[in-house]
């Protein structure tokens, strides 16, 4: 994992405003890493934010799955995923198998705003990290 991360920012409905206010916390600091996102959360960031987010398909039109190819080919290195618990979602299964990709690609996640505080403050955030051992 460089120093430079690829980072994917997804939020369900119910917490694209909380993901929108962390990105626009840390803009400063996110503005230095490669962003993608799922269709809307992308376009909702990079709407207000300014940064440069690759805009997949929305999650449940197959976006999920497109972030978690990113992961089975190497290509992404952490995922910020609010996901809602309150609210069932039409491609639960993608969620699940996208979830399910990030722990066997050892990829960094964070599923809530207290998660990704920690993992953007921690210094290996600002560093490069031994790639996982998964033969991808
Ligand atoms: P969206 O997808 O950003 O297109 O709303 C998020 C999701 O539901 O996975």
């Amino acid at each position: 994992m460089n120093q430079k991360k690829r980072i994917a920012l997804i939020a369900h409905d119910g917490k694209k405003k909380e993901l929108l206010t962390w990105a626009m916390t840390n803009r400063e600091i996110l503005k230095n890493h490669d962003l993608c996102g799922t269709g809307t959360t992308g376009g909702l960031i990079a709407e207000n934010t300014g940064l440069d987010v690759r805009r997949y398909k929305s999650g449940p039109l197959g976006g999920d799955q497109q972030i978690g190819a990113l992961i089975s080919t190497g290509d992404l290195d952490i995922l910020i995923f609010f996901w809602d618990p309150m609210t069932a979602q039409p491609h639960d299964v993608d969620v699940k198998a996208l979830l399910r990709m990030s722990v066997l690609y050892n990829v960094v996640v964070a599923c809530n705003k207290a998660s990704a505080d920690y993992l953007i403050s921690s210094p290996l955030f600002h560093n490069a990290y031994p790639d996982s051992d998964i033969d991808a």
